[in-house]
């Protein structure tokens, strides 16, 4: 067992916040962080998770704290201003809680969707570095997932995590339980120690005056659209994966259901079978007649689970790369389900209801179920 020299850091302790979306992982990764700590780096460590209802698409955070071995760990609250700060999905830039913290030593890890160079949101101003990672993309080739290749880059991006230490902490932890998903694991977590790269910024702009820069996000301080005075009564939390402003895009794993309308028989399978109510009908003519009609889809709601071309009897919904559909056709954001308080306030008190049993009053109101 080598000696780990940890980075000096104010605190005395090496601190990683993972910051996720329930059905990424971050909790087994964190688990496994905190496993490697102990085991084979000859570390203090502690780890533990905070996560909401516990489903595909709730904000996941994981707290992973290293010391030396002559050091003990006294504290158990969460990591508030981290060394190595990890976005399991770029979506979770916009929520300003997932960046808070950051200083001049902090590095930041942040997983691309397929293809990007570039994450699609601002980058906290004041930070050491900023690497990325084409996470999902390695995730589907090596049929592993993005928490193995977070794991890698993690490692990497530290400097004192070795490559063989993450394998033996991989082969303890999945290759006991699942046998048959270690090689593709070990495959996801090479790739991301090889393949995290710093962030390239464009030509002539250094990582402060960047437009991808943004300001450092303050707790506690920032410009609200929600707060206890104008949320809707009931108290709804608003961020990702919740019931308002509802986004379960970063909970899918790189594909989506395509919509080809001209095969659709308005059959109301696909409505049926989605847990999300991505699917977004309303009255009017097929055939001939007068009828509900598949209009598309919200693919905001949609977490990606594919349940739906499965049970599409005419292959009007196939399963497709998101990559390769930026755009997605008949892309249409639920009417009833709003997304801001300003709509919210437009569309009065039900705006905001659409649970299946609203909907299915007011369908049984206008006589069309
Ligand atoms: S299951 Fe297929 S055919 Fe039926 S409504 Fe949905 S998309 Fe159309
Ligand atoms: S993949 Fe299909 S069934 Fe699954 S959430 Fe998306 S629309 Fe619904």
């Amino acid at each position: 067992m080598g000696k780990i020299e940890l980075p000096e850091t104010k605190s005395g302790y090496y601190e990683i916040r993972l910051e996720s979306i329930g059905g990424l992982g971050a909790n087994l990764c964190g688990k496994m962080l905190g496993e490697l700590g102990i085991r084979y780096l000859g570390l203090n460590s502690t780890s533990f998770s905070s996560y909401g209802s516990e489903k595909t698409g709730t904000p996941v955070k994981g707290f992973i704290r290293y010391c030396r071995q002559d050091k003990e760990i006294r504290i158990h609250s969460p990591i508030l201003s981290p060394d190595l700060l990890v976005f399991f999905h770029q979506a979770l830039l916009k929520d300003e809680g997932a960046c808070g913290g950051v200083h001049e030593n902090t590095n930041l890890i942040i997983s691309l969707d397929g293809g990007q160079k570039m994450p699609e949101g601002k980058i906290p101003a004041g930070i050491k570095s900023c690497y990325v990672i084409n996470g999902q993309q390695i995730a589907m080739e090596t049929h592993s997932r993005i928490n193995m290749v977070m794991l890698g880059a993690i490692a990497k991006v530290t400097g004192f995590i070795d490559l063989e230490d993450v394998n033996r902490i991989c082969a303890d932890t999945i290759g006991k339980k699942y046998p048959d998903a270690l090689k593709g694991n070990l495959e996801g977590i090479r790739r991301g120690y090889e393949e995290v790269r710093l962030l390239e910024l464009p030509e002539g702009k250094d990582a402060i005056s960047s437009d991808a820069i943004g300001e450092v996000p303050q707790r506690g301080n920032a410009d609200r659209e929600w707060g206890y005075a104008t949320a809707p009564i009931g108290g709804i939390n608003p961020k990702a994966g919740s019931t308002v402003a509802a986004d379960l895009s970063p909970s899918r794993q790189g594909y989506i259901p395509v919509f080809i309308k001209e095969r659709c028989i308005n059959c109301g399978l696909c409505d049926s079978t989605c847990p999300d109510m991505v699917f977004q009908f309303q009255k009017g003519i097929y055939q001939g007649k007068e009828m509900m009609v598949n209009q598309g889809l919200d693919y905001y709601h949609c977490k990606g689970c594919l349940r739906c071309v499965e049970v599409c009897p005419v292959n009007a919904l196939v399963q497709g790369l998101e990559a390769e559909h930026p755009d997605k056709d008949y892309f249409m954001p639920n009417q009833e389900l709003l997304r801001s308080p300003e709509g919210y306030i437009k569309a009065g008190p039900d705006g905001y209801v659409t649970s299946e049993s609203y909907l299915t009053e007011k369908r049984m109101e206008g006589g069309e179920v």
